[in-house]
């Protein structure tokens, strides 16, 4: 096996035994011969109505953390082989994707950023929200890696692939907005109460609103894990009184933390580990989320029965308390839009001095306590601009307000990067300038394949300056790197200290 689509690839080059994820070579294999025949479906003339979603539903389940079920991997790869009457594929592993080096690196960028395109519009899909230029794009840029592409092309491939991520996470919103509600600024308690309960994790909204109308009269409580901090801002999930709190930090710290919930826990995308055994048999997973030996929930005319979860929960214990405090979340761009008269006034007066976005995802290596130590360092007249769960190494900081702006404005998932996007432009209308001309650092950490659409989002409306860590991509070679310092001067963090003089935060 040979992956490096992750931060926290072996040695910052690749797994090649195992993954650090917990991939074994076996799901390696049957994940990249997955994409092979993708690639061979996405680049043939095969005519079909679900070709959207059978190339985004694939190429999710690769993505870093979703799915360790060679057999969920199998069925997929054998229904389009027997479709397209296929009898090999041409990519069987990334080293198959060019034979040049820095050709390779570009087609694995376009590659990654395709999954976390995929992501997010699975997301939008699922609540009724297509687009067929976002279903046409990843067709064309799937076939791309079977084409000979000169670095020019993939280049403008990649920025491609930027601008439709714009229009998926802009259709994302819209998705998530019109089925419930504008985010609202929320309190959420982390605490717990004496009912038996439900954690639900990952980012799929839809799901949970499947499980709060499931559990309505049941005396169970539902609490939200990682990612789905969020949907405690949203009224149309906020209504249901069984959604008490949310359990828990970043992915990474779920196997203690699924251990003491004590209830049933159901995993709805990416960001799922392999279980312990103490809380196997509690695990359910639903989506593109699998795991061997862990009961799947699938789709039936639409909808989802979680009967057995329920079931389940009310033979449970009430979760075991492991923190008692509260968050405040919600800061979609209509909450802090509502706030920019304050804050525009906040600038001009200098009472904020410059905002520093520091969103993306989290990861497990000690290292990433940088991203603490930078937020604690941070003068007390910035604010930060956080979405996805980059966040969980400084929201539960005590970092104060200015003159009532929270300093940690929290937008929620991944996804909501958008929203910081849209607030960046609106702030750079107030101030007559573009989006380089603001007082606005970006100090991005990333960990899987989401954050590089984000990447290449960002890089397409013509961010600047982005400071990315902790560990720049594996897949980018030297001379890729060199064109994306020289054209988006895109920086590797380093120590806290001479990270803030080169974001202009002294
Ligand atoms: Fe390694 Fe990341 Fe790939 Fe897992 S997803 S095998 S940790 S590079």
């Amino acid at each position: 096996m040979l992956c490096r689509q992750c931060e926290e690839t072996v040695v910052g080059t690749g797994c090649t035994k195992n993954g650090v994820c917990g991939k074994t070579a076996e799901i390696a294999e049957k994940q990249d011969l997955l994409i092979g025949t993708l690639i061979e479906l996405a680049a043939s003339d095969h005519v079909c109505i679900h070709m959207g979603e059978r190339l985004s539903e694939g190429l999710f389940m690769t993505l870093s953390n979703t799915n360790f079920d060679g057999e969920r991997f199998d069925n997929i790869r054998n229904r389009i082989t027997k479709t397209l009457g296929l009898k090999d594929v041409r990519v069987k592993c990334i080293t198959d994707l060019d034979t040049d080096d820095d050709l390779r690196s570009l087609k694995e960028l376009l590659l990654y950023g395709l999954k976390g395109l995929a992501a997010y519009y699975h997301h939008a899909r699922v609540l009724g929200y297509t687009d067929g230029s976002i279903e046409k794009f990843m067709r064309k840029g799937l076939a791309s890696m079977v084409e000979n592409k000169t670095a020019e092309e993939l280049v403008a491939l990649n920025m491609e692939c930027g601008a439709v991520g714009a229009t998926c996470l802009a259709l994302l919103d819209k998705a998530n907005t019109e089925t419930f509600g504008t985010p609202g600024i929320a309190t959420v308690s982390t605490g717990v109460r004496d009912n038996p309960a439900i954690l639900v994790t990952g980012h799929d909204l839809n799901d949970l609103r499947q499980i709060l109308e499931q559990t309505q009269g049941t005396g169970i409580d539902v609490y939200t894990n990682g990612e789905m901090l969020v949907a405690n801002s949203y009224p149309e999930l906020r209504k249901y009184g069984n959604l008490v709190g949310n359990y828990g930090g970043a992915w990474y710290s779920q196997r203690e933390e699924f251990e003491s919930f004590n209830g049933p826990i159901v995993a709805t995308t990416n960001s799922v580990l392999t279980p312990k055994e103490s809380y196997k048999d509690r695990l359910f997973t639903t989506g593109p989320a699998g795991i061997p030996g862990v009961e799947h929930i699938g789709m039936v005319d639409g909808k989802k029965d979680f009967s057995k979860v329920i079931e389940l929960a009310k033979k449970c214990q009430p979760p075991t308390k492991i923190d008692d405090t509260e968050l405040t979340i919600g800061f979609g761009h209509s909450q802090v839009l509502a706030l920019a008269d304050k804050i525009v006034d906040a600038v001009k007066s200098g009472a904020i001095r410059r905002f520093v976005v520091m969103a993306g995802c989290d990861g497990r290596e000690k290292g990433r306590t940088y991203y603490r130590e930078f937020a604690e360092s941070l003068p007390k007249d910035t604010v930060i601009l956080t979405a996805g769960c980059a966040k969980y190494r400084f929201n539960k900081l005590d970092l104060g307000d200015i003159g009532g702006i929270p300093r940690v404005i929290d937008a929620g998932q991944c996804n909501d990067c958008y929203s910081l996007v849209v607030i960046a432009n609106a702030l750079a209308e107030a101030f007559g300038t573009d989006v380089n001309g603001l007082p606005l650092s970006f100090n991005i950490s990333w960990y899987e394949q989401k954050a590089v659409l984000v990447l290449l989002t960002l890089l397409n409306l013509g961010v600047k300056n982005i400071m990315l860590g902790p560990r720049l991509p594996a897949f980018i070679t030297p001379n890729i790197l060199k064109v994306l310092v020289d054209t988006f001067g895109i920086k590797a963090n380093g120590d806290v200290r001479t990270d803030m003089v080169t974001l202009n935060i002294e």
